[in-house]
């Protein structure tokens, strides 16, 4: 029997530069593609414009491709997506899976902003739209670096929206419908992520499509133990320290330091990384310091 397909993808928000955090997931997630002899997409996940930062797509765009992560297939667009998404949306409201929500913040403010059932005092023009969680709703998954994970869905999370508001798309709806589109056997990205992974099962659930395979990278903190921020500016990544930058994220990945030492272009360290990783060595926590040069595992962020 051929071994299953293997497919990754990284998929940054446009919400400012790169930076340190997001090289790590684009590293760690083209490394463990190449590893399986698989491909790797991208996705520019433009759902949000009063988040988004005018060029940073195209900018995040070009310093990939310096650094040498090209896509094995047309880069997708979620602004480009509406369709799709407005699909998923009319199937879960036809099998009674979701509902209009009239609630506002106010509304939730008691339940600490989480929905269990409506509350609202009086009906708005643009409901938002839930997916119904059961109270007693519990996920587990396996994720391949941190483990066995547990949720309680209906008590931590309850009903989430799936279309706000306002009329955007929210950010679980969108990536299940893309992951299953784009046929993503494997999501590997930061692990500030982890908690979101129960919610886009059960969606994957809903809408009848396959559950990918998950592995969640440690996340970059800061000298304070937050997480490095797009929309911060933190640590913008440029070309010019394009070939550090590669260095210490594959260091951060726990992999021996040597076989970029001699790469001159991000070409070439890219290249070593790929004949030298192993992910075996990959560190198993939540989160890591960023200091560039002594970067140790933190306890969970
Ligand atoms: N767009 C998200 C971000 O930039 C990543 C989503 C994902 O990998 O599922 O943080």
């Amino acid at each position: 029997m051929s071994p299953a397909p293997y497919r990754g993808r990284f998929a940054p928000s446009p919400t400012g530069p790169l930076h340190a955090g997001s090289l790590l997931a684009a590293l760690g997630s083209w490394l463990l593609a190449r590893h399986a002899h698989g491909e790797w997409l991208l996705r520019i996940e433009d759902l949000d414009p009063p988040r988004e930062m005018p060029g940073a797509a195209r900018a995040q765009l070009e310093l990939l491709e310096i650094m040498g992560f090209s896509s094995d297939l047309p880069v997708l667009w979620q602004h480009t997506r509406s369709a799709a998404y407005a699909a998923a949306l009319d199937t879960l409201l036809a099998r009674g899976l979701a509902f209009e929500c009239h609630c506002s913040r106010a509304d939730l403010a008691a339940t600490g902003g989480i929905h269990r059932h409506c509350v609202a005092r009086r009906r708005r023009p643009d409901p938002a739209v839930r997916l119904r969680v059961p109270g007693d709703c519990i996920v587990t998954f396996d994720d391949g670096l941190q483990g066995p994970q547990r949720q309680h869905v209906g008590h931590e999370v309850g009903d989430f929206v799936l279309r706000r508001a306002d009329g955007l798309w929210a950010y679980q709806l969108a990536v299940v419908v893309d992951d299953a589109a784009q046929g993503i056997t494997d999501v590997v990205r930061g692990a500030d992520l982890l908690d979101s992974t129960p919610r886009q099962i059960l969606l994957q659930r809903a809408l009848d499509l396959p559950t990918p395979r998950y592995l969640h990278l440690p996340l970059l903190l800061d000298a304070h133990g937050q997480k490095l921020s797009k929309s911060d500016g933190a640590d913008a990544l440029m070309p010019a320290t394009a070939l550090p930058a590669l260095r210490a994220a594959w260091r951060q990945l726990g992999q021996a330091p040597y076989p970029l030492d001699h790469a001159e272009r991000p070409l070439q360290a890219l290249q070593a990384a790929a004949e030298h990783f192993d992910p075996t060595l990959l560190p198993r926590s939540t989160g890591l310091y960023a200091a560039a040069h002594n970067s140790h595992a933190a306890g969970a962020p």
